[in-house]
């Protein structure tokens, strides 16, 4: 019989975490979730908490991470960290921490159960990225002293640390650099693009873009996102690559769509482009094709489809 494995997600109570934890359980893994609930929320993992497989520890991982010395970990998955831009400019230091102190004890406590670990990095490490479509190559373009520097520069320590102890410390390691990801357990309220416009669009608001809306984004369905991870975790690759879809279009498009998709009455309004905020993303993902086989697999329209399903049945609920 196969041995059990078992697994910790931090930030297991967030979008990406809580579609993680359950992905491991279809797989049969023990899954461990710490979250400290800044940004995660316990309706995420509701679903989970009644297998006996499934185990929830509220703790801020900024401080040391205490794991019964007795139980075997095999996998981390380090995805704990406000990942909004308004996260940022409202907890920048908790970002820096966790992403700087948080990815540190992780890291620690991978090497005192000499377990693999992976990295939820960002293509923020890009910054406002001067190359296009971005390969793993680009070192970047990030104004480090910026309001979404916190997010940045945090992630790009927690990059540099956890080479660092795969180099030095001889740790399993991966990195993966996420790109823009929708799909139901979203917060509704968190200020990125997909929950804002399908909110507004289902409250038939105005849909507000940023600066002239002819900036772009790729926008992957979580499920997509999900397997790509898994199978980066499983190989024997320890330098960063990139999991996004490379479908690009303008955020004037994307609003015009999720009109379209909601029926809604709303109109597009213009408001301010935030300081520093990209003008063009897109992976290249050849890496992740050439390498785990993976590519993305969700047509747009579906995953908004199931994302807008989500959105109407928690609309009445306090998000
Ligand atoms: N955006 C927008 N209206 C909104 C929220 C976001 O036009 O209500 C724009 C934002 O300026 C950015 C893009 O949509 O160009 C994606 O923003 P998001 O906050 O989702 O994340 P980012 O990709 O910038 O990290």
């Amino acid at each position: 019989m196969l041995k059990k494995r078992r697994a910790i997600v931090t930030g297991g109570a967030g979008f990406l975490g809580s579609h993680l934890c359950e992905y491991l359980l279809n797989r049969d893994y023990e899954v461990i979730c710490i979250d400290n609930l800044l940004t995660g929320d316990l309706r995420n993992i509701e679903h989970l908490r009644s297998d006996s497989r499934f185990e929830f520890i509220k703790h801020n991982i900024v401080y040391h991470i205490d794991i019964s010395d007795k139980l075997i970990i095999d996998e981390i998955y380090h995805f704990a960290s406000p990942a909004s831009p308004i996260d940022y400019l409202e907890l920048p230091i908790q970002t820096l921490k966790v992403g700087a102190l948080g990815t540190h004890n992780t890291l620690g406590l991978a090497k005192a159960k000499s377990a693999k670990f992976i990295l939820a990095s960002t293509s923020e490490v890009y910054g406002d990225p001067l190359e296009h479509p971005q390969k793993e190559t680009y070192w970047g373009n990030v104004n480090p002293i910026g309001p979404r520097g916190v997010y940045d520069e945090a992630k790009r320590f927690a990059e540099a640390i956890t080479m660092a102890y795969h180099r030095y410390h001889k740790l399993d390691t991966h990195i993966v650099r996420i790109f823009n990801t929708y799909g139901p357990r979203m917060r509704a309220k968190d200020g990125r693009v997909v929950p804002a416009f399908i909110n507004q669009a289902l409250n038939n608001e105005d849909l507000t873009v940023f600066g002239d809306g002819r900036q772009t984004r790729s926008f992957c369905y979580v499920d997509d996102l999900i397997e790509g991870i898994y199978r980066l975790m499983q190989s024997d690759y320890h330098l960063p690559v990139n999991i996004g879809n490379p479908c690009e279009m303008t955020v004037l498009e994307f609003a015009e769509k999720i009109i379209k998709l909601t029926n809604a009455k709303s109109k597009i309004i213009f408001k301010d482009l935030p300081e520093d905020d990209p003008k063009i993303r897109q992976p290249d993902i050849s890496l992740a094709k050439k390498l785990l086989n993976w590519s993305p697999q969700v047509q747009l329209e579906y995953g908004l489809q199931k994302t807008i399903d989500y959105f109407k049945s928690i609309k009445d609920r306090d998000r």
